[in-house]
C-alpha cells in the first residue's frame, strides 16, 4: 500500500478554516483499504506565527517540506504584521518556500464551472485555460534585494535565464499534451506571454519560447504581447489553452482570469519543481471574513484535487487520478446544482457546510 507524506500548513485568517474542509474532502475521496494513505504532519507557518516566535521560515521546516511527496498549504498573511523594512512577512514564508523547493512551474487553471455566473456577458463555448506562470525568476528573482541608492532611487531587475526558460516552456507544451485543447475548436496550443517589443529579457524569453516550440510535435505555439493578453482574455477567453509567462505577468493575469470565472474562492493552484510540489489556493487569508465560517473552500479542495492528480501522474497511481477526479466532479456537481453555495458565489451556507456537501457527493459516489 502506498503512504503519501503530506506537509499541511493551515496559515492565517481564513486558512484554517478552508483547510479543514479541504482535509475532510481528502480523506473522503481516498479509496478503500487497498488504496493510497496520506500521512499528514501539521506545522503554524504564517504571519501570527512569526509574531508568536520572530521567526519567518524555520529551517527544519524547509527539510520536511522537501522530503514531504507534497505541501499543501492554505493561506498566510495578516496585512498588520510587518517586517522592519514595511514589507509583510508572507511573501518571504511562500517566495522562501518556493525557492527553497524550486518551485519553478505556477499552474493557475482559469476554468468556468457550469452553473458559474461568470463577469463576462458572453462565454462562447466556455473557459478552460491554465495560466502558466514561471516562478522562480523575473521580476521575483530581485525579491529581497534589489539596490538603492540613498533614499532617491530602487530599482528591481527582471531576470530571464535560459535554463529558466527552457525549463517553463518545455513544461508548457507537457501540460497541453495532457489537456483537450482550446474550447473554441480543441485545438492544443501554448501561447507565450511577454513583451518583447520593448525588453531585451523578454526578446529572449520569447526566442528560448519558439526554439523549445520548433522541437514540439502536434502542438501550436503562438507569441502575444501582455497588453494586448489582458484584452483578449477578457474579450475571447475560449481561444486559448496554455499560456506561458514570466513571474509577474503570471501573478497579475492569474487574479484577471480569476476574476473571469467566479473569483479567487475558484482559483486553486499547484507549483511545481523537478523534486518537490506544493498546493494552495490563489486567495490569501481575507482576515475580514476570518472567523465568521463563510469562507469559500473550494480554491483550497480543489488543491487537493491537483495534488492527488500530480502524485498520481508522478507515482503511476490510478487511484490517486481517480480520487483527483472524484473530487473535482463533486465540486463540478454541487456548482452546477447551485443549491449549497458560501455568501462569495451568492449562496447562503457557511464554509463547513459547503465541505460536507462535497463530502457527501463523493461517499455516495
Ligand atoms: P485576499 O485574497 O485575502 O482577499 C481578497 C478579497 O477576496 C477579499 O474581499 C476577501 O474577503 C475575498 N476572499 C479571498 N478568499 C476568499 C474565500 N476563500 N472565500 C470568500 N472570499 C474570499 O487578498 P488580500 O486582502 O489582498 O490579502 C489578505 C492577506 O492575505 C494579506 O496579508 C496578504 O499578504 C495575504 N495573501 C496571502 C497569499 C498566500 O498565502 N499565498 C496570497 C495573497 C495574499
Amino acid at each position: 500500500m502506498r503512504t503519501y507524506r503530506i506537509v499541511v500548513l493551515p496559515g492565517d485568517g481564513i486558512g484554517p478554516e478552508v483547510m479543514r474542509e479541504a482535509l475532510k474532502v481528502l480523506n473522503g475521496a481516498l479509496p478503500g483499504p487497498n488504496g493510497p494513505r496520506v500521512e499528514r504532519s501539521e506545522h503554524p507557518l504564517g504571519a501570527a506565527y512569526y509574531q508568536q516566535t520572530g521567526e519567518i521560515l524555520p529551517q527544519e521546516l524547509i527539510e520536511e517540506c522537501r522530503k514531504s511527496d507534497a505541501v499543501l498549504l492554505s493561506a498566510i498573511g495578516l496585512p498588520d504584521v510587518r517586517l522592519p523594512d514595511g514589507t509583510e512577512v508572507q511573501p518571504h514564508q511562500v517566495v522562501g518556500l518556493r525557492k527553497a523547493m524550486d518551485l519553478y512551474a505556477a499552474v493557475r487553471p482559469i476554468k468556468l464551472y457550469s452553473g458559474v455566473p461568470s463577469v463576462l456577458a458572453d462565454v462562447g463555448p466556455g473557459i478552460d485555460f491554465i495560466v502558466l506562470r514561471e516562478n522562480t525568476e523575473g521580476l521575483f528573482a530581485s525579491f529581497g534585494g534589489g539596490s538603492a541608492a540613498h533614499d532617491q532611487a530602487v530599482a528591481d531587475t527582471m531576470l530571464i535565464t535560459r535554463k529558466g526558460t527552457e525549463r517553463i516552456v518545455e513544461f508548457a507544451f507537457r501540460l497541453a499534451k495532457r489537456r483537450h485543447g482550446r474550447p473554441l475548436d480543441g485545438r492544443r496550443m501554448v501561447t507565450c506571454v511577454d513583451k518583447a517589443n520593448v525588453f531585451r529579457s523578454l526578446a529572449f524569453f520569447r526566442k528560448v519560447f519558439y526554439e523549445v516550440a520548433a522541437r514540439q510535435a502536434d502542438i501550436s505555439a503562438e507569441a502575444c504581447y501582455v497588453d494586448a493578453m489582458s484584452l483578449y482574455m477578457v474579450q475571447a477567453p475560449w481561444k486559448y489553452d496554455v499560456l506561458v509567462m514570466e513571474n509577474m505577468f503570471g501573478d497579475i493575469l492569474s487574479d484577471l482570469g480569476a476574476g473571469l470565472v467566479g473569483g479567487l474562492g475558484l482559483g486553486p493552484s499547484a507549483e511545481i519543481g523537478d523534486h518537490n510540489a506544493l498546493f494552495q489556493p490563489s486567495h490569501g487569508s481575507a482576515p475580514q471574513i476570518a472567523g465568521l465560517n463563510v469562507a469559500n473552500p473550494l480554491a483550497t479542495i480543489l488543491s487537493v484535487s491537483m495534488m492527488l492528480d500530480w502524485l498520481g501522474e508522478r507515482n503511476e497511481d490510478a487511484d490517486a487520478i481517480m480520487a483527483a477526479r472524484r473530487i473535482e466532479s463533486a465540486v463540478a456537481e454541487i456548482l452546477q446544482t447551485g443549491k449549497v453555495l458560501t455568501p462569495d458565489l451568492g449562496g447562503k451556507n457557511t464554509t463547513a457546510q459547503l465541505g460536507d456537501a462535497i463530502l457527501k457527493i463523493i461517499e455516495s459516489g
